[in-house]
């Protein structure tokens, strides 16, 4: 993982080079929010999927985490397609960050200035491509997700993804790929970094938007799979459900559209991709390549 330059506070400096202080806020507390973007190669260049969406969620994260962004959205936007032209990318994971920097160590952020940076680099499927066409293997995490009134689903606030590490630590320690994380009350949430969806009947279900990080590729799968005539319903469900569903899949920035084909040492369907998730994943990376006209009001 690296390129050659990244953007941070409005210059672009060598990736070698783009240091903080050891005593950044960011760095002892969690005090940052970020966004995970990726952008794709097309017959007509390099485009970037929903980048409204996420550069809309980066502020609405700061917002919710009291810190003011020391750049507007079209500088936000310009400087994430500085920083990819750049780097002379073709296809590359985007990572905005927005942190509290040095200038003491109070749990009181309000002193520390807000700083801001932007990664890109080349990263291919998150889950390994394996995954992607054969499915992975989970495990229901002994970590609750955190609690909806513990920080804020909404934002991607850097400190909640603790709570996913030690979920994630656990799932690669246990041997599978990714946790799924149900809530304080037994509820199934979503993956580590990703959200989730089921099917059974025929019925696409995915968990409420309130109790789970509002993902961007969950509102994208959502619309594709209405489009394509799949009805899809919000639910809370016991890991017992997800057991006994024909097909489950995770969706994300960064996983894309990833089958899941064991939870719990229970083979999810035939053990294999589904042909629900397949059927999905195809218009989702035809969207990505910019061949589905109707979706390329998301690319950009
Ligand atoms: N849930 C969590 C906890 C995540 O970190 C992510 C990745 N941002 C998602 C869901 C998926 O969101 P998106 O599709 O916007 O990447």
């Amino acid at each position: 993982m690296k390129a050659e330059k990244i953007w941070m506070d409005g210059k672009i400096v060598d990736w070698d080079k783009a240091k903080v202080h050891v005593c950044t806020h960011a760095l002892h507390y969690g005090s940052g929010v970020f966004e995970g973007i990726r952008a794709y190669e097309t017959d007509n260049g390099t485009v970037i999927f929903r980048l409204k969406e996420h550069v809309d969620r980066l502020f609405n994260s700061a917002k919710i985490f009291k810190m003011e962004i020391p750049y507007n959205k079209g500088q936000i936007v310009k400087a994430i397609k500085d920083i990819i032209k750049v780097n002379n990318l073709k296809s590359c994971y985007i990572r905005p960050l927005v942190y509290r920097g040095f200038n003491n160590l109070s749990l009181n952020p309000f002193d520390c200035p807000v700083n801001c940076a932007i990664a890109v680099w080349e990263w291919g499927a998150y889950l390994g491509e394996e995954g992607l066409v054969n499915g992975i293997k989970t495990r229901i995490s002994s970590y609750a997700r955190s609690y909806i009134n513990s920080t804020s689903q909404k934002a991607k606030i850097c400190a909640n993804y603790v709570n996913s590490i030690f979920a994630k630590m656990e799932a690669i320690e246990a041997g599978v790929d990714e946790a799924i994380l149900l809530d304080a009350d037994g509820y199934v949430t979503e993956g580590s970094g990703e959200n989730l969806f089921w099917v059974r009947n025929g019925i696409i279900y995915t968990t409420p938007a309130n109790i789970v990080l509002e993902g961007i590729t969950r509102d994208s799968v959502i619309k594709i799979a209405q489009d394509m005539g799949y009805q899809v319903k919000e639910k809370r469900a016991g890991r017992d459900e997800l057991y006994i569903s024909d097909e489950v899949f995770f969706a994300g920035t960064a996983a894309e559209v990833t089958p899941i084909r064991e939870i719990d040492k229970y083979k999810i369907g035939e053990g294999k991709r589904g042909p629900v998730t397949e059927n999905i994943q195809k218009v989702f990376f035809e969207i990505t390549k910019g061949k589905e006209k109707k979706y390329l009001k998301w690319l950009e």
